[in-house]
């Protein structure tokens, strides 16, 4: 036990009789002490490797987390020729939310809305919160179709969900940047977020609650 939390048992069986006596409980028990401590210290350190990975609100993989996971992705996909997907997505009119239905009641918004984009992630999938109100989806073999169709389901489903405030209903919609990575066109993680975000801020542009698909030329535009 440590802190009066039992952190494990311990089974020692004797096999003949009389194989032990008084005295071999006292090292048992030493034993099992230094035993815990060190289950109970794997334990910490794992809970610390977690929390430093997790944004705290919504328990989705953090920035930094994202951008490692997302590297990655981008090696396997050169090297393999798979296909890669993501998706940015960016909650419109956040701060006019909060304004009128209070800070609290916008963490609300946000926690359905990462539930939402658990709903609609596949194991190796990556979700991850972005920023303040923005969310980012890695989704690996996954051609630009695909990823367009996720976009628009999480976007329906959110345009479709009511909240409340005050006794009145009201809703919350959030736009949609959608890139496939381009191995002709683009080097690294970087220019794949860059042309999703360019293709979510035509989506704002363009009147919000919409997704948009971008391309390598738009890094050209720019
Ligand atoms: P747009 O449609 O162009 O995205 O407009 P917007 O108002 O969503 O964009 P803006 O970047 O002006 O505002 C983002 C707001 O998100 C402002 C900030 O207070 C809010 N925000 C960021 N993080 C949090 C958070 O953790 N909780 C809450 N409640 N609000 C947050
Ligand atoms: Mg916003
Ligand atoms: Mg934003």
């Amino acid at each position: 036990m440590i802190e009066n939390e039992i952190i494990g048992v311990m089974n020692l069986n004797d096999n003949e009789k009389g194989l032990y006596n008084v005295g071999d409980l006292d090292f048992a028990l030493n034993v099992s002490e230094f035993v815990a401590l060190s289950i109970s210290n794997a334990m910490l350190y794992e809970r610390a490797e977690k929390l430093s990975v997790t944004d705290g609100l919504t328990g989705l993989d953090n920035h930094q987390q994202m951008q490692t996971l997302l590297k990655n992705e981008v090696v396997r996909c050169r090297r393999y020729n798979s296909p890669l997907s993501v998706i940015m997505m960016d909650i419109d009119h956040f701060k006019e939310v909060n304004d009128t239905h209070g800070h609290q009641k916008g963490d609300e918004i946000l926690l359905e809305f990462s539930a939402i984009i658990r709903k609609f992630c596949r194991s190796n999938d990556v979700a991850a919160r972005y920023g303040g109100e923005e969310f980012f989806l890695v989704l690996p073999e996954t051609q630009i179709a695909g990823a367009l169709h996720i976009a628009e389901r999480i976007r329906e489903e959110m345009a479709s969900k009511k909240f409340q405030s005050k006794g009145k209903d009201f809703k919350v919609t959030v736009s949609c940047g959608v890139a496939e990575f381009d191995s002709a066109h683009m080097q690294e993680a970087a220019n794949l977020i860059k042309v999703a975000d360019l293709a979510l801020y035509k989506a704002k542009h363009e009147g919000r609650n919409r997704t948009i698909q971008g391309s390598a030329d738009d890094i050209l535009d720019a």
